[in-house]
């Protein structure tokens, strides 16, 4: 904001904790590359590009009405898309439309989830550096945040995890896994010793799968764990692994009184009829979408192996990004990466930074200006 345009905000009777503020948002540059906010980077196919076009289309003729008020053919459909991925790992496949919530994008999850269980009076707790949208839900709702810690590698045991939260007794609690900005999936043993932990003060546990499409062989999804813990709730999103970031379409598993009480907090007709049947379409191309989720995993796991083959430290990633450190000075490198035409993300940790893998082309630019940089640095 320019320095007029905040002089003139600040004369308005803005809430306390808004004051000063900054609006999030990461750039948004029109460079050959933009590899700084995870999104999928290949184009939405034709033939889906055309379904999607057929259902708003149809859709666009009763937009005089409001819209279905439960989403009930997206809420089934989104059930069978989260089955198909438990059967996938040999867990029976238990999800109806009754588990399922959905919205204008997570982001607007996970403030339904806090208007329902946080608010005046009550708190969050995530565990830094992690989505760096938690606070600002937080805020959003009047909550108090509280900044859990992790390892020096960044990484989350579950003695660690169970500690924190029987030390704050927090409303909510958020895991992240994938956990974002450094891509490492938390093991399925340390969710179950959260939410063990959780019972004991009442607490809600929510683990937030945004990259969950990504995960590597092995690693199981919370979604397993849903039968038998009222409590927990799997977020999940379409905007990464669908290639539909653009679409905001975010939604949620969990036992049916979790989604009545998020009925209780939505806005009425929160979710469009464009909305509801752009999703409706992609779900029905799932197939299609997800083909681009293999090709991308390639890419992230030759990013990390080319990362330390340069001497760089990069973390294990489960997600469709790469954070990794050993850098001297990240400022510069991110910098020389932007003059390449290459965008990437600086997360405000010294000697890190993290890229998103895109394509195969994407992924060899992006390799070719950081060997550069550092050789020119150490020349
Ligand atoms: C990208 C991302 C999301 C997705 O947010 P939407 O509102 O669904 O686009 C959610 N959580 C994390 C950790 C993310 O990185």
């Amino acid at each position: 904001m320019t320095s007029s345009r905040s002089r003139n905000l600040s004369r308005l009777p803005l809430r306390e904790e808004l004051k000063g503020q900054e609006p999030y948002g990461a750039p948004q540059l029109a460079v050959k590359a933009m590899l700084n906010v995870n999104e999928t980077t290949y184009d939405v196919p034709a033939d889906v590009v055309d379904a999607i076009a057929k259902e708003v289309r149809s859709a666009a003729a009763q937009l005089n009405r409001y819209p279905d008020r439960e989403f009930s053919t997206l809420r089934e459909k989104l059930a069978d898309y989260l089955n198909r991925d438990l059967a996938a790992e040999g867990e029976p496949a238990q999800l109806t439309a009754e588990n399922i919530w959905a919205a204008n994008g997570s982001n607007e999850i996970m403030q339904h989830i806090l208007q329902a269980f946080a608010g005046p009076g009550r708190s969050v707790l995530s565990f830094p550096p992690t989505y760096s949208m938690y606070p600002l839900y937080a805020r959003g709702t009047y909550s108090e945040y509280i900044a859990g810690t992790r390892g020096a590698d960044f990484t989350q045991t579950p003695a660690d995890v169970a500690a924190q939260i029987k030390e704050h007794r927090p409303n909510v609690v958020i895991l992240c896994s994938p956990n974002n900005p450094t891509g490492t999936a938390l093991t399925l043993e340390t969710v179950e010793a959260a939410y063990e932990a959780a019972l004991e003060s009442d607490t809600i546990v929510v683990v937030d799968e945004a990259y969950g499409e990504f995960r590597q062989t092995g690693t199981g999804s919370a979604l397993a764990l849903l039968p038998g813990r009222e409590r927990l709730i799997v977020s999940r999103t379409m905007s990464k692994a669908f290639a539909l970031a653009g679409g905001r379409l975010g939604y949620l598993a969990a036992a049916p009184e979790v989604t009545d009480a998020m009925r209780l907090v939505r806005l009425p007709y929160h979710l469009s009829a464009v909305t509801q049947a752009t999703a409706v379409a992609a779900l029905d191309h799932s197939a299609t979408l997800m083909a681009n989720v293999e090709r991308i995993k390639e890419q992230r796991d030759r990013i990390v192996t080319a990362l330390a083959e340069m001497g760089l430290h990069p973390a294990p990633s489960d997600a469709n990004f790469v954070f990794f450190g050993g850098l001297h000075d990240e400022k510069a490198a991110w910098q020389h990466l932007l003059d390449d035409g290459i965008l990437i993300r600086d997360v405000g940790i010294p000697g890190h930074l993290r890229v998103t893998a895109g394509t195969e082309e994407e992924a060899t630019d992006f390799l070719a200006s950081l060997q550069h940089f550092i050789s020119g640095v150490t020349t």
